[in-house]
């Protein structure tokens, strides 16, 4: 097809800057046509010029009423070209473009967008933007104008032509995948008009109308494949899970369940038990006790006699869920390995040998457990902690392991459900929304950084009181690039000032497995007092001891990490502290944090930070797995996302198959199912 044409062979482009576009990511016409404006400026309204108002940037329309005429002095060529409509007159200049007194002829008419000046006793617009007046054709003025990314080499001007012949050549071709009726039936634009109307707008109106259709469709064929993904997963065979006695293991805990706990706990064990695969989320704020649900599910798995895996995102953290997993499986006969990186090579051949045979039940252990030597003998149960760490394809290659086990993922980054669905649109969502009883509220603090002193000075008073201390900073070491507070330097103050009489740790993920293993046992033992550290601590790390969180340069990390910074302490009956450091004078950033101080509940803050950062550093760039978006945004279009999402169910609740919609499925099939197959699970 034609729209599939190269785009060198566009009239405008040739081989040259096709190369510059390819840097777009445009390699074909119909890339062209869904390039689309990251901007517009309104250069719609023409004014006389006896209207244009001096200061302002406006747009008018007048006749070349004279000859161009050049002022050359030692530094500079001034090019001037005079300009009438009948209403007024206007010097256009230019500085140093000789050239340009040779594309005007007297009695030209041209539109002319510009600043208006009063300069050398006259009006003058420097360097205009001009085109000649030829109604329709003109793209760069007298209308609202696309603003395009560029890259070096390419102007506003190339782009703009080379769409607009693009659009004027091969629109027809584009064929809309919604009928009449769906498009009359949502009030969305035809899609042929909304593509010329998202490039060339006719007017304000047209424009957002055009916006809405193209945003609602991407939403629409997004979410519409991820359901459709969701159904496939959620019919395929899975283990049937028979019903165990849970007592041997539930009499062993020394607490018991919160209601919160319990009523997840359940939705697991209905998936566990039906012949389908289950793939379902468990999100929990920090410290709701999404562990312990994990580990009944790992007791029913291996009671059936089936292996279970448990991923985890750092080495500290893998360790420790052993290490808990061992404590809270004693008294029973589930066998527990752990698979790490920083195993020695005869010991990884020894772990190896016992997963393939079977003589472990439960598997701990971080990426090392997606590697290709890690063979299981019947791993029947899949479970990622900190699911926001992973890629997408990192959870499905853990779950290829075993054929089509069960898959539990946990999550203490809350989502709104809106947007769950679109993150994890194939799984199903639990929450455990209540903490264990007794929890001390973490007092938190703000502080502006001529105060860290006293937060020192605090911390040392903890210590005296026998309790631990975490300090956090952005970085490792200095950097000239970016000024923040380094670990290192934080560590060499700290330790020769105002931590001398603390034992004071350093901890970075720079340094070896070992080594950051060997800190942090000293930490979790007691042997330190005071961890200074980047944020290789912030996920999941436990010791109940440690009562103080100082964030160095809190105005550096995002809201959700913070929280989960906080989460590290308040884990005893100990009042627990936060001192956030704020090195930033600005307000918002002030603000910003002062959510922090105001609310525990990690699903405001969550929304709080979404609405400040927008989904992409809310959870962490890349790490998402979300196909990229060419206009739609998943926070500021929220409100149109909800619509498709109740739009595709209901669709997908009149026609499961898409039988009354081929256009659309072939669409779907041919450039959105690449996108989303991915997210596909096993
Ligand atoms: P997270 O959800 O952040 O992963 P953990 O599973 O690490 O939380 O649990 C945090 C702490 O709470 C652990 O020390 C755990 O033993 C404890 N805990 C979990 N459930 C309960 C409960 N129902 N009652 C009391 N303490 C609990
Ligand atoms: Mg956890």
């Amino acid at each position: 097809m034609s729209i599939d044409l190269d785009i060198q062979y566009v009239k405008g482009v040739g081989p040259k800057r096709a190369k510059l576009f390819r840097k777009l990511g445009i390699t074909t016409v119909k890339d062209l046509i869904f390039y689309f404006p990251r901007d517009y400026e309104d250069r719609s309204r023409i004014l006389r010029i006896e209207d244009l108002e001096v200061g302002e940037k406006q747009t008018f329309k007048a006749y070349v009423a004279g000859n161009a005429r050049e002022i050359r002095t030692s530094r500079v060529i001034i090019t001037k070209v005079p300009v009438k409509d009948g209403t007024g007159a206007v010097e256009l200049v230019w500085y140093n473009q000789p050239y340009m007194k040779n594309n005007f002829k007297v009695g030209e008419e041209y539109i002319i967008n510009g600043k208006l000046q009063f300069k050398y006793g006259q009006l003058v617009v420097e360097n205009p933007v001009l085109e000649k007046s030829e109604e329709d054709l003109n793209l760069n003025t007298g209308r609202i104008v696309p603003i395009y990314s560029l890259t070096e080499g390419l102007t506003q001007n190339i782009v703009r032509k080379a769409v607009f012949n693009v659009l004027g050549e091969y629109l027809d071709e584009i064929e809309d995948f919604f009928d009449r009726e769906f498009l009359q039936a949502k009030g969305l634009m035809d899609l042929k008009e909304a593509l010329l109307n998202i490039h060339f707008p006719k007017n304000e109106e047209k424009l957002l109308k055009a916006k809405y259709r193209l945003k609602y469709q991407e939403l629409f064929l997004l979410q519409l494949a991820l359901f459709l993904v969701k159904k496939s997963v959620k019919e395929k065979k899975g283990i049937r899970f028979r019903k165990v006695d849970i007592t041997p293991f539930s009499s062993n805990l020394p607490f018991k369940l919160t209601p919160a706990q319990i009523k997840v706990l359940k939705e697991i064990v209905i998936d566990m038990a039906s012949d389908k695969v289950m793939n379902r989320l468990v999100q929990g704020d920090v410290g709701a006790g999404k562990t312990v649900v994990a580990a009944f599910a790992m007791y029913i798995a291996a009671k059936n006699g089936y292996q279970v895996a448990m991923m985890a995102p750092t080495e500290i953290l893998a360790k420790q869920h052993y290490k808990t997993l061992e404590e809270i499986f004693k008294g029973t006969d589930i066998r527990i390995g752990l698979l790490s990186g920083s195993l020695s090579p005869s010991l990884r051949k020894e772990v190896l040998e016992k997963i393939k045979e079977g003589e472990y039940d439960v598997v701990v252990g971080t990426h090392a457990l997606i590697e290709e030597d890690v063979t299981f003998k019947k791993l029947g149960l899949c479970i990622t902690d900190e699911q926001h760490r992973f890629g997408v394809r990192q959870r499905a290659l853990l779950a290829q392991k075993g054929e089509n086990p069960d898959v539990l993922v946990m999550t203490a980054t809350p989502i709104p459900r809106t947007l769950a669905l679109i993150l994890y649109g194939d799984l199903d969502i639990s929450i455990i929304d209540q903490l264990p009883p007794g929890r001390k509220k973490v007092k938190t603090y703000i502080i502006p950084s001529y105060m860290r002193r006293k937060a020192y000075e605090f911390a040392m008073k903890e210590v005296k009181k026998g309790r631990q201390v975490y300090v956090v900073c952005p970085l490792i070491e200095e950097s000239d690039k970016i000024k923040a507070v380094s670990a290192e330097i934080v560590y060499k103050e700290i330790y020769q000032d105002a931590f001398r009489e603390a034992k004071v740790g350093l901890l970075h993920g720079k340094m070896s497995d070992s080594e950051k293993e060997r800190i942090m046992e000293a930490f979790v033992k007691g042997e330190i007092d005071i961890l200074v550290s980047t944020t290789v601590i912030e996920v999941g790390v436990n010791v109940p001891n440690a009562t103080v969180m100082i964030v160095e340069n809190a105005d550096r990390f995002g809201l959700a990490q913070l929280h989960q910074l906080r989460g590290r302490v308040g884990r005893s009956e100990y009042q627990s502290y936060c001192i956030l450091i704020n090195y930033s004078s600005s307000e918002l950033s002030k603000k910003r944090l002062e959510v922090l101080a105001k609310t525990s509940d990690g699903f405001k803050i969550a929304e709080k930070d979404l609405e400040i950062r927008g989904p992409g550093e809310f959870l962490g760039e890349k790490q998402h797995g979300l196909p990229e978006l060419k206009i739609a945004n998943l926070f500021e279009d929220i409100d149109i996302l909800k619509k498709v999402q109740k739009d595709v169910e209901n669709l997908l609740y009149e026609d499961p198959k898409l039988e009354k919609y081929p256009k659309l499925k072939q669409t779907l099939v041919s450039e959105f199912y690449d996108r989303v197959k991915d997210i596909i699970l096993n």
